[in-house]
């Protein structure tokens, strides 16, 4: 059934994979963790949440670090870098960080005989440490890139933002993160649209952050669509223009971004690559009235 995500101690991550014109893209799987239900709902009402995603006693809810794999003709990009094992004790308890069968965004490409070397890209939505925490690995005492080959693409605005010592989001970025891939020449920073092959382009949306970007696969193109949301659409249950997060920076510019965006899904079909979504990995949205709801996407099993 699922992309893959492990939510309770029982779950197993079963890697499951889509394909959008000639790009394969699976969904790996770094961690589990909890942010405050109140923070991930912005306005949004709890007794209206809870039912969406039910908080735990500490008001936490449950999010995947749910990076992708995506693959054609030989090229092989990772889509979001994932939180990560850079933590001491007292973040994992704050932030219920778990690996109920201790799989990494690195042990899950194992699973599929992928080594770090043999990445070729990462394309990241924003650099949230959230979102790109696992793609520095402390060794001894040295910061070393996890994949050592790859080219890693950076929102400009983004790098920037992790500079900023009074950045008011400061609290969700960490130079670490970024810095040592800095130094080995492995980034590239991009400012706006940004197009990595013919079929696999970045688009800038920000309102969560700066510089976020979604990442399409195949627009316009011949079979399956797919879009990577990073945080515009957090979860699958983030589906209404307005269920916009506490975390936001700019909420009129998420509002009118979110309603085009959310819009075009539904009207073209698009396949949704999530995040954070515990349990769902891949889902079409489709309009209900006034509102929309996420559909699961038939999958294929890795291997077929
Ligand atoms: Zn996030």
């Amino acid at each position: 059934m699922t992309g893959a995500t492990p939510h309770s101690a029982e779950a197993r991550w079963t890697p499951a994979s889509l394909q959008a014109g000639g790009w394969r893209i699976t969904a790996l799987y770094d961690a589990t963790f909890g942010l405050d239900g109140g923070a991930m709902w912005g306005v949004v009402p709890k007794n209206l949440w809870a039912r969406l995603t039910p908080p735990a006693e500490d008001n936490t809810i449950r999010l995947a670090a749910r990076p992708f794999l995506a693959e054609k003709d030989g090229v092989k990009v990772v889509i979001e870098g994932g939180m990560g094992d850079r933590w001491d004790d007292k973040f994992r308890k704050i932030y219920r960080l778990e690996r109920p069968e201790a799989t990494t965004l690195r042990a899950t490409l194992a699973a599929l005989d992928v080594g770090p070397e043999d990445i070729d890209h990462v394309v990241v939505s924003h650099c949230h440490f959230d979102h790109i925490g696992a793609l520095v690995e402390q060794r001894g005492d040295q910061l070393e890139p996890l994949f050592p080959r790859a080219r890693h693409h950076f929102p400009t605005a983004e790098v920037g933002a992790a500079r900023v010592a009074m950045h008011p989001r400061r609290a969700s970025y960490r130079a670490d993160d970024i810095d040592p891939l800095v130094e080995r020449g492995l980034v590239e920073m991009h400012d706006g649209d940004h197009r990595l092959f013919e079929d696999l382009e970045m688009v800038q949306v920000c309102g969560h952050s700066e510089g976020m970007v979604v990442i399409r696969f195949n627009a316009g193109g011949e079979g399956n669509s797919a879009a990577f949301w990073g945080d515009l659409i957090p979860t699958t249950h983030h589906i209404q223009p307005p269920y916009i997060m506490a975390y936001d920076m700019d909420v009129p510019r998420s509002f009118s971004m979110r309603t085009e965006w959310l819009a075009r899904a539904a009207d073209e079909g698009i396949v949704g690559m999530s995040y954070h979504d515990p349990e769902r990995a891949f889902t079409r949205l489709e309009r209900d009235g006034k509102r929309y709801v996420a559909v699961d996407v038939p999958e294929v099993a890795v291997g077929d």
